[in-house]
């Protein structure tokens, strides 16, 4: 059996940035290696009262330390703690991940399920992305998905939280990525800057008004060629942008590719979509909306996405063929003048 694991540092959404040259350093740029990414912080304007540009490096150095706090609070010690102490006690994890946690509930009961983070029996199955990455059997993965339906989140005080049954297991992968931008975004806005673009791969995070009045621009990967782009978003304010793709992350056996965005229903890897783009306030719902629309495939994506008033595009392959569905409110945010634009 022939089996290759494949992880993309690969972004998925692409700003459309112009560095102007002069006596201001703004905007000013900076890129880590975090979150299994890269991650960009480009800050355009700041409080003057507030702040001077000479502070700026050190405003960047705090913002990337809160990503690279969610990294280590997603490493979850704590997490993983819950998750080896299900069906046993509960387990002192504090407010944070509790928060996260129930948004993610929230988030999963709006998606109809399609968006749980309850697979983590699934996913450790799986493991794709890691070097443990294997095609389960088949009764491996039925055992798997009826831990996931018997799973309990209880909530004891506001720092302790207990799982049940035994074996079942939180997995905030497909939130993670979305809560660090728009943690960052907080430390960056409570530090004077009013305008910037967090970019985390998949998902990004735009705040405040560009000085020159421009609308922020982000161009979207095309699913089967990274030179291309499929759509040019224009955003204005306060806007969060996620995209899930089936090129990010897989494994391959025997020629099949399996893919880690994985399916609740059936337990494997989605086939409904190659690549989910969606628009909301936050980045962490817009991370989970994304991965949702994924696994609902176009048609069922957009009519959600039109439920809860949400721009989003959804690609499936189709006979060979690529299908785009998206939202009119998607429609109506992409640049009128995108065929000229490079990403
Ligand atoms: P994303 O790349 O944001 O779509 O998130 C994918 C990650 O979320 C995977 O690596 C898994 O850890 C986890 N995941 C996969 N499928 C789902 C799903 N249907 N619901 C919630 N999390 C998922
Ligand atoms: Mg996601």
């Amino acid at each position: 059996m022939y089996q290759r694991t494949v992880s993309r540092g690969l972004s998925l959404l692409l700003p459309c940035v112009l560095l102007v040259a002069g006596c201001s350093q703004l905007p000013l740029d900076d890129s880590r290696s975090l979150l299994g990414t890269q991650v960009t912080i480009t800050i355009h304007a700041i409080d003057k009262d507030r702040l001077s540009e000479n502070q700026l490096p050190a405003v960047m150095q705090e913002a990337f330390e809160e990503v690279a706090r969610i990294q280590n609070l997603a490493q979850w010690r704590q997490l993983r703690s819950l998750n080896s102490y299900a069906g046993v006690e509960p387990y002192e994890i504090g407010g944070e991940l509790i928060a996260l946690i129930d948004q993610s509930y929230l988030l999963a009961d709006e998606t109809g399920w399609a968006f749980r983070p309850d697979l983590g029996p699934l996913t450790s199955l799986w493991a794709i992305g890691t070097d443990e990455a294997r095609l389960p059997a088949d009764w491996e993965i039925q055992a798997a998905l009826a831990r996931i339906d018997s799973t309990r989140f209880t909530v004891h005080d506001t720092v302790t939280a207990m799982l049940e049954p035994f074996g079942a297991s939180i997995d905030l992968g497909g939130v993670a990525k979305g809560y660090a931008v728009d943690r960052a975004c907080v430390v960056l806005h409570d530090l004077g800057v009013t305008a910037a673009m967090v970019w985390a791969g998949g998902d990004l995070r735009v705040f405040g008004e560009k000085p020159n009045g421009e609308p922020w621009r982000v161009a979207v990967r095309h699913p089967r060629d990274p030179e291309q782009y499929t759509a040019v978003l224009e955003l204005r304010g306060d806007r969060a942008v996620a995209t899930s793709g089936d090129y990010e992350r897989y494994l391959e056996v025997d020629g099949h590719r399996y893919h880690h965005i994985l399916d609740p229903l059936t337990g494997y890897p989605s086939r409904a979509s190659v690549s989910a783009t969606v628009v909301a306030p936050t980045c962490m719902d817009a991370d989970a909306y994304a991965t949702a629309l994924f696994v609902l495939g176009p048609e069922d994506a957009v009519f959600l996405a039109d439920e809860l008033s949400l721009p989003a595009m959804v690609i499936a392959a189709q006979e060979d063929e690529l299908v785009t569905r998206q939202t009119s409110s998607f429609d109506r945010l992409r640049a009128s003048d995108e065929a000229v634009l490079q990403p």
